[in-house]
């Protein structure tokens, strides 16, 4: 192989990202209230931010635990031995129905939404504010996925597999494009779309306390948290919190500090 693993994992993440981009400048769904190219630095700036942390606090965590879970027969897979095709599935649909677990409880539990909020307090939503996470909530992430994956025991190509396309579809499924609407409507069987998750980014509380899911659909149309359309047409429903409606609120530093601060 040519590339390795982390430039592999970093040019899908770079075609994904200019191809959101060049797709919100001519497919835009919902208008914009702040300035893309300051949101586009704060966000990227967050990015960095996580990216420097998490390499230098875990490096390759979650791999890493998969090879470590691997070599000692750790986890519910090492004990089965199935074939890898389905390894792989039931990696990904189990990491994934336990990081919509993960988001339900950053919700319901005030602590965790501290700094999940710096999440939700984009005033526009596009490709970049799915990569708009507090670097606490990442390395929180990180651990619990570290957990997981020493109790499950995947291959580290399925995690592989998995971070690539959990990193993708957060990427999608905030994006400011606007689908055929028969295309939403049938993506929506199986996985997030664009306008299901701008949804969850409404500023009205029973609109953020729906749609989940992270990459598949399945999960909150299963335990009743998928809400179809939203109370107002999409490109008026207004993304945000109450607590913070102001561009100069949610800066780069501010956005740091937020959950050590009184959430106004
Ligand atoms: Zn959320
Ligand atoms: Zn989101």
């Amino acid at each position: 192989m040519g590339m390795d693993v982390n430039q592999i994992r970093f040019a899908i993440f770079l075609g994904v990202f200019l191809l959101m981009l060049v797709l919100e400048h001519f497919i835009r769904r919902h208008p914009l209230v702040d300035s893309k190219p300051r949101r586009l630095g704060i966000n990227l700036g967050i990015t960095g931010l996580d990216i420097v942390l998490a390499r230098l606090v875990f490096g390759a965590a979650a791999v890493g635990a998969a090879a470590f879970a691997g070599e000692r027969g750790w986890g519910v897979l090492n004990y089965w031995n199935l074939p890898s095709g389905v390894e792989l599935v039931i990696t990904i649909v189990f990491l994934d129905f336990m990081i919509y677990v993960q988001h339900v409880v950053v919700h319901m539990i005030p602590f965790f939404w501290r700094f999940h909020i710096v999440h939700h307090s984009d005033l526009d939503l596009d490709v970049s504010s799915g990569l708009r996470f507090h670097p606490v909530e990442i390395l929180g992430s990180l651990l619990f996925k570290v957990g997981l994956i020493l109790a499950l025991g995947p291959t580290p190509f399925a995690v592989l597999v998995f971070e690539a396309i959990l990193n993708g579809m957060a990427m999608f499924s905030h994006s400011n494009i606007a689908l055929p609407l028969w295309l939403d409507k049938a993506l929506r069987y199986l996985i997030v779309t664009p306008d299901m998750h701008r949804i969850h980014h409404s500023v009205e509380v029973n609109e953020t306390n729906s749609n989940y899911g992270f990459n598949l659909s399945i999960w909150d149309r299963l335990l009743g948290t998928y809400i179809h359309n939203a109370k107002k047409p999409q490109p008026e429903i207004v993304i945000g919190v109450n607590a913070f409606r102001k561009p100069e609120e949610v800066g780069f530093w501010n956005l740091l500090l937020i959950p050590f601060r009184k959430i106004p």
